[in-house]
């Protein structure tokens, strides 16, 4: 496979995966952890390494290593790998999803970011989302009729945390998410509930659904929910570890234990609240985001250079809401007609956040 972003949590669990099932690693590719990629190079042994930036190719230990966007698009058209892992993070995992895709190549789509942002112009059928809540609502999906497709929030850092405390609170609070262990900008994400908002556009795109929603289930436990038309609930219940939706990915087919069973003796209870926008501004937007699901590129955008600003402790916490929201208000007449003007849009959102300071 062509593991795009395997210094990161998803790229490493990929790894765990390769090596639990000795799958080939034809290409790797990461940013700016190099120790790291020097010891997945040793024990993986790719023929094409590719880093961020032309500055760290001398320090890869490996004698064929790209750069920058343009390596990561011409190793993905050199390999003869039918498989591309995305587990880029962010508006960068875009074009290598749209040239995997054009080139007939599987991907196993951690990068969310990909459908958040182009989903109308790239075509899901060749695609495996590597997402615990997708993963859960394909797992329940039968051949009975759906009504409604559910996901979960865990709530992300500041669930419990005092409202009229939240303008102050810190980088290192806010990346300190209850449930699960991710990478910076998810966690974020997690946090403002933007994640959540992305899944929801994820899953309009790979199940070409409208009746969509989400809830806060504090265990993250239960990922998913199916409500059928006869009036019946299903739930898709796993311990919070992505190995399982990765080996799914991976492999197809998975026949042996990948996680323990959840005790749900021992779990006791379970709580479910709503998502409410007094904690989470972005959910003010979610109705119309989800019949409007192009402005994705938008609120990815602003939301983008938010987080970015605000791991900086350039902005407050609650500025990053701030920013995509103004972003989304000022920009919503936007319609993309082709590919093109998606690219356009990304950078004049974030122009536009750089004039208005
Ligand atoms: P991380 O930040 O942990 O990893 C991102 C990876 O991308 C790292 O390997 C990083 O390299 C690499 N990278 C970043 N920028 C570049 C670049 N310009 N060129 C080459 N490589 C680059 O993120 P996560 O693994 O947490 O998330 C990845 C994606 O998966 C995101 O879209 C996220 O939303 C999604 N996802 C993550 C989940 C999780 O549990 N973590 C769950 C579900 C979805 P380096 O670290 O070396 O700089």
């Amino acid at each position: 496979m062509i593991l795009l972003g395997s210094t990161g949590s998803i790229g490493v669990n990929a790894l765990n995966i390769a090596r639990k099932f000795d799958l080939d690693i034809d290409v790797l590719v990461a940013g700016k952890k190099i120790k790291l990629l020097n010891e997945q190079i040793k024990e993986f042994n790719p023929k094409t390494v590719v880093v961020a930036n032309k500055a760290s190719v001398q320090d890869v230990a490996h004698d064929n290593v790209l750069y920058g966007e343009e390596g990561i698009l011409e190793a993905i058209n050199e390999s003869k790998s039918a498989m591309v892992v995305n587990a880029l993070v962010g508006y960068a995992g875009l074009k290598p999803t749209l040239e995997a895709i054009k080139l007939g190549k599987k991907v196993a789509l951690a990068n969310k970011e990909s459908l958040v942002v182009g989903g109308k112009f790239v075509d899901t059928s060749n695609i495996t989302p590597i997402d615990s809540e997708h993963f859960g609502l394909w797992y329940l999906l039968s051949d009975k009729k759906v009504d409604k497709m559910i996901i979960t929030a865990s709530g992300g850092s500041f669930r419990d945390y005092p409202l009229d405390k939240l303008q102050n609170v810190t980088v290192k609070e806010a990346l300190n998410h209850p449930n699960w262990s991710m990478g910076k900008k998810i966690t974020i994400d997690s946090a403002t509930m933007t994640n959540k908002l992305f899944e929801l556009l994820e899953a309009k795109w790979l199940f070409d659904i409208d009746k969509l929603d989400a809830f806060i289930e504090t265990k993250s436990i239960i990922h998913a929910l199916i409500d059928f038309k006869d009036g019946s609930t299903t739930a898709h219940i796993a311990n919070a570890d992505m190995k399982l939706p990765i080996a799914y990915a991976l492999l197809g087919k998975v026949e042996e234990q990948i996680l323990k069973p959840v005790d749900l003796l021992s779990v006791g209870n379970l709580e479910f609240r709503p998502i409410e926008s007094s904690r989470y501004p972005i959910w003010e937007i979610k109705d119309e985001i989800l019949r409007k699901p192009h402005l994705g590129a938008v609120i990815n955008a602003a939301n983008e250079v938010g987080v970015e600003l605000f791991l900086q402790n350039r902005i407050s916490f609650q500025d990053i809401a701030k920013i995509t929201i103004d972003a989304y208000e000022k920009f919503q007449d936007f319609m993309p007609l082709v590919i093109g003007d998606i690219f356009w849009v990304d950078s004049e959102v974030r122009a536009y956040i750089k004039k208005v300071g």
